[in-house]
């Protein structure tokens, strides 16, 4: 909470049924909300029209992000009780029952903020007069828990303003540089050692052939750690766009293979494909990040697997969506370890003395598939190898 402008929630009150039978119907749990403030001050500092012209202008706007960035029955826009208040409610569903929370949400509410941010500005009538009426938008959002029967158990209501969600960049920012130092300066302290001694000493061409190898290595892991970070902030200022169209997924698994193949052959590894070249596997995502969620699971499967193994990528539809596995016969996760594969910067202990990591794909893997409706989750025993299963919607009714 923080001590701005409190979001005027009598409104969400006045509708709460027709919201409530809405989740109820489609066992929904969260909502935000935002609110066009001080309505009254804009009106008579730049006149009606231009007033409604930019209601017109967010309204416009806050509709065509349906299916955008939220799938079209996430969004619910209530404009009509009050000619000076816009109220839009993004209701979330409990798909990823525990991840489903207030933080979620607000990044949810992040995201939409930046996104009419840059389109309203880029948009509309005069920049300058926007600017200041977009300070004037405040955000909040409602958290309903039900419980099984469908009653509801708590609401949770909390406002949130641009000084909040500043702040809340900084503390994101902050939380990244402490975690990164260390993992960046390890390859630049070698990087530097290994060029100190080569400049100053009298070493031979072999020699200087092997430093010289040492530190392409290390500048490719410092290649690979900041392009991962800068992913990473992407998302957590939830500035990561997608592009969705319907695509079969085989195509990209074919592609990423081809990129791999030079690896795959010097581990000597043996690929199983578990899909039929007659089928189409159509997916609605994005094809890029489908390719990065890909190239980064099959890359593990290959890093994490001694010379000799096998890789097996299945696709194979289920209901409305499409599974993907990916299975390797490596080194394995294990046990005691698996509840953090998808935390930032994790690394099993085995997996170290095996090849280099930064420990953020599977963060970023998680992130995408999620936001793009699927889901993810792995098995693995160790010394016997590990299979990471996504799903992904096969049309748009998700
Ligand atoms: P990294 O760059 O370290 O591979 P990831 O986020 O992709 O980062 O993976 C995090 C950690 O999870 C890895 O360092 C490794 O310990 C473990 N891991 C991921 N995939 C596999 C796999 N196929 N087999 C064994 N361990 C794996």
């Amino acid at each position: 909470m923080d001590n701005v402008e409190t979001l005027d929630l009598k409104p969400i009150f006045s509708c709460l049924d027709f919201i409530e039978s809405r989740l109820v119907e489609q066992e929904l749990i969260g909502l935000i909300t935002f609110e066009l403030t001080s309505a009254g001050s804009i009106k008579e500092k730049y006149g009606t029209d231009f007033y409604q012209k930019l209601f017109k202008n967010i309204c416009e706007f806050l509709l065509s992000l349906k299916g955008k960035i939220f799938r079209q029955e996430d969004l619910v826009l209530i404009n009509d009780y009050r000619d000076d208040q816009i109220i839009l409610l993004l209701i979330s569903k409990p798909r990823y029952k525990k991840s489903l929370d207030i933080y979620n949400l607000k990044i949810a509410a992040i995201r939409i903020i930046s996104e009419i941010k840059t389109n309203i500005i880029k948009e509309s009538i005069e920049f300058e007069k926007i600017k200041n009426i977009i300070d004037n938008i405040s955000y909040g959002y409602a958290l309903i828990r039900y419980d099984k029967n469908k009653n509801i158990r708590s609401i949770i209501f909390d406002s949130f303003s641009e000084a909040y969600l500043r702040q809340k960049f900084d503390e994101i920012s902050e939380k990244i540089i402490s975690m990164v130092s260390h993992e960046l300066r390890t390859p630049l302290t070698s990087i530097r050692g290994f060029a100190e001694t080569i400049l100053q000493e009298d070493l031979s061409k072999e020699e200087i052939m092997k430093f010289a190898h040492i530190i392409y290595n290390e500048s490719n892991r410092l290649n690979n750690l900041v392009n991962a970070i800068l992913d990473i902030s992407r998302i957590e200022a939830a500035k990561v766009h997608f592009k969705r169209k319907k695509f079969d997924i085989k195509d990209i698994v074919e592609n990423v293979l081809e990129l791999v193949y030079p690896r795959i052959k010097s581990s000597d590894l043996s690929i199983n494909r578990e899909y039929s070249d007659d089928e189409e596997y159509i997916v609605f995502a994005d094809e890029e990040k489908v390719e990065q969620i890909l190239l980064n699971l099959i890359d593990n499967a290959i890093k994490y697997t001694p010379f000799g193994g096998e890789i097996t990528i299945g696709i194979s539809k289920q209901d409305s969506e499409i599974l993907v596995s990916i299975s390797d016969t490596g080194i394995g996760i294990p046990d005691k370890e698996k509840p953090h594969i998808f935390e930032k910067f994790f690394r099993t202990s085995i997996s170290m003395s095996v090849a280099q990591g930064t420990g953020l794909g599977l963060v970023i893997v998680k992130y995408l598939v999620e936001t793009l409706g699927g889901r993810i989750w792995f098995e693995s025993q160790l010394s016997v190898g590990t299979t990471f299963y996504f799903t992904l919607p096969s049309d748009e009714s998700r």
